[in-house]
């Protein structure tokens, strides 16, 4: 199918690996040029070379923290108007939340729901003036469901998606879109970790606690980024110009619900 987003110019954050990779590497296959943004160089360049390589795409990079006002104000340098930004950085840390003091919380926020916000605000007025724009916030099925241990996470990502659910429609009449993916359990360098320190708790091998983890999950499998890029690039795409304001959550039938 094509996607009708040749051309376009995407801003994709945390894009070096994981999710994020998934989506640059998905929006550069639909040929849009893409600013691929992450902290460390060395894993930036490496993701960069291999995209290019694989798609020929026209990639630029920015190895900021895009949590910092320096390091969005150097992105929106690199690209200032782009027509899809994605919104992608790393999640809070799992705890009691006895333990979360305010610094704690102000942090969780600005990574999770404070520096989306802030990327929308400097963007969406051009998108508006284009008449065309898209915004893919990448959430957490912790929205829907959420996870006792990740409060931070419940949390902030809560605000930002009460946050988006009255913009997207504020914005809808000027063809831009505002849509949040909810990943379940993707197989990323993040969740390789999170598995491994629940093998070494549980005493067992790392197999033995990703296969349970898995049995969990009604696909019997952890998601591929690459799944995860694909539809975030159909919600960029020209077919989903009537989709805005929805969490669509991808976790291989993890949720129980009928809706
Ligand atoms: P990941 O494998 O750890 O990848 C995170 C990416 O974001 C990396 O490219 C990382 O590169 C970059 N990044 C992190 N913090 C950044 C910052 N402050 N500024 C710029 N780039 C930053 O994580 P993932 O599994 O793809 O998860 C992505 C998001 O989805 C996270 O918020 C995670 O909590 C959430 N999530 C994931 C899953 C899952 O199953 N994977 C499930 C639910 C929610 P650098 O470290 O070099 O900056």
């Amino acid at each position: 199918m094509d996607l009708g987003i040749k051309g376009k110019k995407a801003m994709v954050c945390g894009a070096s690996r994981g999710l994020g990779l998934g989506c640059a590497t998905a929006l550069a296959e639909a040929g849009c040029d893409v600013l691929m943004v992450a902290r460390r160089p060395d894993v930036l360049a490496q993701a960069v070379d291999d995209l290019r390589l694989a798609t020929g795409a026209n990639i630029l990079t920015l190895a900021a923290d895009i949590t910092t006002a320096e390091g969005r104000a150097a992105a929106l340098a690199l690209m200032p108007e782009p027509d899809i930004l994605v919104n992608n950085a790393g999640g809070p840390p799992p705890g009691d939340f006895r333990d979360w003091d305010r610094e704690a919380w102000i942090k969780a926020l600005d990574s999770n729901m404070l520096t989306p916000i802030e990327l929308i605000k400097a963007t969406i007025d051009p998108m508006i003036a284009k008449g065309w724009g898209r915004v893919v916030n990448i959430t957490s099925g912790a929205v829907k469901a959420p996870i006792d241990v990740l409060g931070l996470s419940n949390g902030a990502r809560s605000g930002l998606t009460g946050f988006v659910a009255g913009l997207a429609r504020n914005v809808a009449k000027h063809g831009v879109t505002i849509n949040n993916l909810l990943p379940g359990l993707f197989d990323t360098d993040r969740i390789a970790q999170v598995v491994g320190a629940q093998a070494k708790n549980q005493g067992v091998s790392f197999e033995e606690a990703k296969a349970a983890r898995e049995k969990s999950i009604p696909a019997g499998r952890m998601g591929d980024p690459a799944e995860f890029g694909a539809t975030c690039a159909f919600l960029c795409s020209v077919h989903a110009a009537y989709m805005t304001g929805q969490n669509v959550l991808l976790d291989g039938g993890a949720y129980p619900g009928t809706f």
